[in-house]
C-alpha cells in the first residue's frame, strides 16, 4: 500500500434514529483519527421515525463523509407477519445483500462495522474476506443478554411472555422480568425473535464489538461479558471496545419548533423544567395524552413536552409515520391556556440532546431508548423511566435496578398510567429530596463520562485501539 494513504471503512447501521445517529458519531470519530469513512443508507418503506431529515443534516454538517445510498426495497408483500418492525428491518437487511456485496467489491474497505441488527451482513464479508466488526448502539448489559441469549433459549421452551415475571437471569446483570425482555422478543415464534435469536448467535463471529457505552457506567456487565461469562459452548468472546458516550453533536438539525423552545427555555429559571419527550417512534393513545396533560397541570411544574398524535387504529398504517398532532383537540379543553407561560408543547419533534443540555432542564421524562440515557447523562439531567417500545423495559431495569440512575413510573405495563402517577412522580423528581439526590448521582456520572472521553480516558483509549487495529498493515 502507498504511503499516506488512508485506510476506508465502511459503516452499517440498520434503520432507525437510536442506531443511525451513534454510527455517525463513530464516522466522526473515525475520520478524527485519520480513516476514510463511508454510511450505508437504506432506504426503508416504513417509519424509522425522522431519519430522512436528520441523514439530509448530517451529510450537510459532515461533507467529509460518504454516504451511500442503496436502492429502495419494496417489501411488497411483507414477507412476515410480524406485527414488529425489527421483523421488516431483518428481511430488509437479508434483501439488501446483494446490494452489500457489489458495493463492497468496487468499495474495497479495510474493515466494515454493521450495527447490532446487520449481523446477515457476516456473510458477505466473510466471502470477500473483509474483517467485520460489530457496533453495538445499546447498553453493556443489553449485549450480554443478547449474547446469552442462545443459551436461554437452549434451556427455556416456553416463550418469555408466557413467563411472565418469572427472572431471566442473564450474567452480570440484575434479574430481569421475563415480560421485561424487548417486546419483539416475548413470542419465541414469532419472525423477530427468531432474527433477534440468529443475529446473536452471529455475534461471537464479529472480529471485536465496540460499544456506545462507557467503563464507568456498566463496569460489571462490560467485565462479566469480557471474561467470557455470556457466551455458551466454549466460544471465544470478540474483544469488546467501549468507546461511549458518542451522543449526537448536530445540534438544531430540524428546524421546527426550535426557536420557539429555546427562547421559551432561556427564559425559565436553573433546572426548572421537566422535559416529557419519548423516543423517534414513542406514540400515546389519546386517553394517555389527556392523562398526562392533567397530571402535568397538577404537579404544578414547568414542563416542555414534545407531543405526537396517537398511533392510527388500521393497522395498514401503523408503520406509517402519524400525522402532525391537532393538539388542541388532543388535549383537555383549556389546557393550553391555563399552562400558557408555564409549560410548552412542542408538536412532534424536538431537539432533544440539545434541550437536554439547556441549563433550565431540571427533568427528564423518557421512554429510555439508550441514546436518549446517554444523551442526559452528559447533560446531567435526571431521569424518570417510562419504557414503551423495543427494549426500553430491559433498559428501565438495568437503570433503575443496577446503574441507579432513574425512576420510572408505576403502570406503564397497563393500560393507561393515570394523571395522578405522572403528577406525583413529576413532583418526586422535580422538588423531593429523592429527587435531588439522583440529580446529583447523574451529575457524577456526567463527570465520569468527561472523564472517560478526555486524553487517555477509557473510551478514549478504546478507540484508538480499534483504530490502530486498522491503520497498521499488519494482517489481522
Ligand atoms: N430525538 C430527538 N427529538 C425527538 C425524539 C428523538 O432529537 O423528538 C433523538 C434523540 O435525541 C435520540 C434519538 O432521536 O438521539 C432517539 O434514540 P433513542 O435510542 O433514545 O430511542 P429510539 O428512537 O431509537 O427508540
Amino acid at each position: 500500500e502507498e504511503e499516506g494513504k488512508r485506510e476506508m471503512i465502511v459503516l452499517y447501521p440498520s434503520p432507525g434514529m437510536g442506531h443511525l445517529v451513534p454510527m455517525v458519531e463513530l464516522g466522526k470519530l473515525f475520520l478524527l483519527h485519520g480513516l476514510d469513512v463511508t454510511i450505508i443508507i437504506l432506504d426503508p418503506p416504513y417509519n424509522t421515525g425522522s431519519t430522512a431529515s436528520f441523514i439530509a443534516g448530517a451529510s450537510v454538517a459532515n461533507p467529509a463523509i460518504s454516504f451511500h445510498r442503496f436502492s429502495p426495497i419494496a417489501l411488497i408483500p411483507p414477507a412476515s407477519s410480524s406485527p414488529h418492525t425489527e421483523a421488516h428491518a431483518f428481511d430488509l437487511l437479508r434483501l439488501s445483500n446483494p446490494s452489500l456485496v457489489s458495493f463492497l467489491r468496487s468499495a474495497a474497505p479495510r474493515a466494515l462495522v454493521v450495527d447490532m441488527l446487520c449481523c446477515f451482513a457476516l456473510d458477505v464479508a466473510a466471502e470477500l474476506g473483509l474483517p467485520c466488526y460489530l457496533f453495538f448502539t445499546s447498553a453493556a448489559a443489553a449485549l450480554a443478554t443478547f449474547l446469552y441469549l442462545p443459551t436461554l433459549h437452549a434451556a427455556a421452551e416456553k416463550s418469555f411472555r408466557e413467563l411472565g415475571r418469572a427472572p431471566v437471569l442473564v450474567p452480570g446483570n440484575p434479574p430481569i422480568p421475563a415480560d421485561h425482555m424487548p417486546l419483539p422478543m416475548l413470542d419465541r415464534d414469532d419472525d423477530a425473535y427468531k432474527g433477534f435469536l440468529y443475529i446473536s448467535t452471529r455475534y461471537p463471529d464479529t472480529h471485536g464489538i465496540i460499544i456506545n457505552t462507557f467503563d464507568a457506567l456498566e463496569p460489571r456487565a462490560l467485565e462479566t461479558i469480557a471474561a467470557g461469562h455470556c457466551i455458551a459452548h466454549g466460544r471465544a468472546t470478540p474483544p469488546l471496545y467501549p468507546v461511549g458516550p458518542l451522543i449526537t453533536s448536530d445540534v438544531g438539525r430540524e428546524k421546527i419548533g426550535r426557536a420557539d423552545c429555546f427562547t421559551w427555555l432561556d427564559a425559565q429559571p436553573r433546572d426548572s423544567v421537566v422535559f416529557l419527550c419519548f423516543g423517534s417512534l414513542g406514540l400515546f393513545t389519546a386517553v394517555q395524552l389527556k392523562e398526562i396533560a392533567s397530571g402535568l397541570e397538577r404537579s404544578g411544574q414547568r414542563f416542555l413536552w414534545v407531543v405526537r398524535g396517537p398511533p392510527s387504529d388500521d393497522p395498514a398504517k401503523r408503520l406509517e409515520r402519524p400525522p402532525e398532532p391537532d393538539v388542541d383537540a388532543l388535549l383537555p379543553e383549556g389546557f393550553l391556556e391555563r399552562t400558557r407561560g408555564r409549560g410548552l408543547v412542542v408538536k412532534s419533534w424536538a431537539p432533544q440532546a440539545e434541550v437536554l443540555r439547556h441549563g433550565a432542564v431540571g427533568g427528564f421524562v423518557t421512554h429510555l431508548g439508550w441514546n436518549s440515557v446517554l444523551e442526559a447523562i452528559v447533560a446531567g439531567v435526571p431521569m424518570l423511566g417510562w419504557p414503551l417500545y423495543a427494549g426500553q423495559r430491559m433498559n428501565k431495569v438495568f437503570l433503575v435496578e443496577e446503574m441507579k440512575l432513574a425512576a420510572a413510573v408505576d403502570g406503564y405495563e397497563g393500560e393507561v398510567v393515570p394523571s395522578e402517577e405522572i403528577e406525583s412522580k413529576v413532583r418526586w423528581l422535580m422538588e423531593s429530596e429523592g429527587g435531588q439526590e439522583l440529580r446529583e448521582r447523574t451529575a457524577a456520572m456526567k463527570g465520569r463520562a468527561a472523564e472517560a472521553l478526555r486524553e487517555g480516558g477509557t473510551s478514549h483509549v478504546a478507540l484508538l485501539k480499534v483504530v490502530s487495529k486498522w491503520k497498521c498493515m499488519a494482517i489481522e
